[in-house]
């Protein structure tokens, strides 16, 4: 049994999201890959989208997925958003011993050492970084020494352990942004095909991102 997490703004969650989720699901071979919206403060909200609305998309995109789960825990707990706080309520409910996955882009890798708490986080557990070929890790620092000491190619140890390790791996990251969808929507252009048809009739429907 083991869990992996996948945050983001889902603003709205679009096929780039769900391919990755895929990908690390079955690389990771866990039970089950919780996809959780994080709270915006409010002037990241556009202006016409809720949380619950957030919530809403990504449960119709997640509907024939049973392995993938809309988790609305960041949002349940409300305020500001701390990794490290949603990794401790997880433990609890999960208890210690289960493999947990924080699965991440290595743009987050880069920005780690802005997070709260950031060297606690593989106290909790795994970090699975997806990099590209070619990618740039920090090379020097505080971030570079700590990726170094926790990194661990091979992916059998990360399962055979609760938490600790930094795995980097080459998942497919399609040319598709939350940003773009809202700007086609705001143009009156077509978003078919770059997010579910649930999630485009939802969109419809609710009149968001006009
Ligand atoms: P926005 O355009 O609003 O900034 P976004 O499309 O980048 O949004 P987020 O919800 O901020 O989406 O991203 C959540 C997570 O998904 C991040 O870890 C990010 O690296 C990853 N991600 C975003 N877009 C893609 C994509 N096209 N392929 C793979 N991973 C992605």
């Amino acid at each position: 049994m083991s869990v992996a997490l996948f945050g983001g703004t889902f603003n709205p969650v679009h096929i780039g999201h769900l391919r990755i989720a895929v990908e690390f699901a079955e690389l990771l071979e866990v039970d089950s890959l919780r996809m959780i919206p994080c709270s915006l403060p409010p002037h990241r909200e556009t202006l016409t989208v809720s949380a619950d609305q957030r919530m809403a998309m990504l449960k119709a995109a997640l509907s024939d997925y049973p392995q993938l789960v809309a988790d609305d825990l960041e949002l349940q707990r409300g305020g500001p958003t701390y990794t490290i706080d949603t990794l401790r309520q997880i433990r609890q409910q999960i208890g210690s011993d289960m493999p947990l996955y924080l699965c991440v882009g290595v743009d987050v890798l880069a920005t780690l050492d802005s997070w709260r708490e950031w060297r606690q986080l593989t106290h909790y557990c795994h970090l699975v970084v997806s990099a590209r070929p070619n990618y740039q890790l920090p090379e020097a620092g505080p971030l570079a020494d700590w990726i170094k000491q926790h990194r661990c190619d091979d992916l059998q140890q990360l399962k055979q352990c609760s938490a600790g390790k930094l795995h980097l791996c080459d998942t497919t990251m399609l040319a598709i942004s939350s940003t773009e969808i809202r700007d086609k929507s705001r143009r009156g252009e077509t978003i078919d095909f770059l997010t579910p048809a649930t999630v485009v009739n939802y969109i419809h429907q609710h009149h968001l991102y006009e």
